[in-house]
Parts: C-alpha cells; structure tokens; sequence
C-alpha cells in the first residue's frame, strides 16, 4: 500500500545508468533537496533528462562544456509544472552529493534520496512544486520510516554548493508536509542558520 502512494507521485520514468547498489544494510535516513536548471536560469528542456541520461551533447550550449563526462543522477526530478521523473529507483543509490556529510556522517549518497527542483538560486519556485515536493518527501518517509532529517545540498556540502538556494522557502516545504511527518522529521533549512552557505562572490 505504502509503495503504490509513492508510485502515485511519479509521472515518468527515465533510467538512469548512474546509480549502483546502497552499501549492503544501509537504513535510508535522509532526503536530499537540489536545484538544477541547464542551461543555466533556463526552464523546460531536456537537458537535465540527457544530463542524467550521460546523452547531453556539449555542442549545444557553451555551458555544458564543463558537465562533459559528468556522471551524475537524483532520483527524482520535479520539474516546475510538478511534473515528476523517477530516474533511479530509491532503493538504489543515485550519485546526486558528492563530497558530503551529513551528522558525521560522509558520503550521504549512500543513506540518502536525492530530490531535484527544477530551479535556480534566483528564481523563486512555483506552488506546483511545493506541492508535488511534500507529497513525494511524506510517500518517502511512510515508505521508508527511517528517514528522519531533510536538508538541501547546500547544509550536506557547505561551501562547496549552495543550492536549492535561497529562494526555496523551506517554512513553506515544512507546511506542505502532513503535520505529524513535519514534526517528526528535522528540516535542515528550518533550525540552523549555521548551515547557510558561504555568499556568493
Ligand atoms: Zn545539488
């Protein structure tokens, strides 16, 4: 019953080549929120798609030069009509992180669910994807009862990466999840400003 809610918020499925097996035991503990928008502050394409698909032609744009030989995934995509692409399933480890840590913890990909927002650190997120963010984040912790923090990228690998960013409003993410999955879940970007990543130079 619980795997067909989470089933309830994926609209397509895309496979991802980047993903392996969780390290044998592994409890998932963690949801991991991203930003993404290639090119760069430009929505609705399928770069992202044939950046998680290794099939992004470097030609097309001069910003995917630096992506080339990129292997990367999440496992979900929500795009900003609330669409929702499933890329690797999450009990297998999407390489969504990186260099990161998470309660002293490092390489969170191992114990995490990577979430990506289709967005930037400029532009603000639409309701569609609030919406679509705390269904999918409350399937996750009902499907997977050990996941008991959600932090974005930005607080798992300070410094080095700042997104979803400053215009995802993590008091709003918090209020769209069911009031007892939010009080039971520590939301990363609701009760430290000590995670807040370096500015922008
Ligand atoms: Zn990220």
């Amino acid at each position: 019953m619980v795997v067909e809610e989470l089933e309830r918020w994926v609209d397509r499925r895309v496979a991802s080549p980047n993903c392996d097996d969780r390290p044998p035991g592994t409890v998932i503990r963690l949801v991991v929120l991203h930003a993404i928008s290639l090119p760069p502050e430009v929505f609705g394409g399928d770069a992202v798609e044939r950046l998680f698909t290794n099939t992004l032609d470097p030609a097309t744009h001069p910003s995917f030069a630096s992506l080339e030989g990129l292997r990367v995934s999440a496992h979900y995509f929500i795009r900003r009509d609330g669409e929702t692409i499933e890329f690797v399933p999450p009990q297998r480890r999407a390489w969504h992180a990186g260099l990161s840590w998470w309660e002293g913890r490092e390489r969170c990909n191992d114990f995490s669910v990577g979430i990506e927002l289709e967005g930037s650190d400029r532009q603000p997120f639409t309701p569609a994807q609030y919406e679509r963010t705390g269904a999918l984040v409350a399937a996750l912790i009902r499907r997977y009862p050990g996941i008991d923090a959600i932090a974005g990228h930005c607080h798992i690998s300070p410094g080095r990466k700042t997104d979803p960013g400053p215009f995802f409003d993590w008091y709003r993410f918090a209020s769209s999840l069911p009031a007892p999955l939010a009080a039971r879940s520590r939301i990363a970007g609701l009760f430290s400003g000590r995670f807040l990543p370096r500015p922008l130079s």
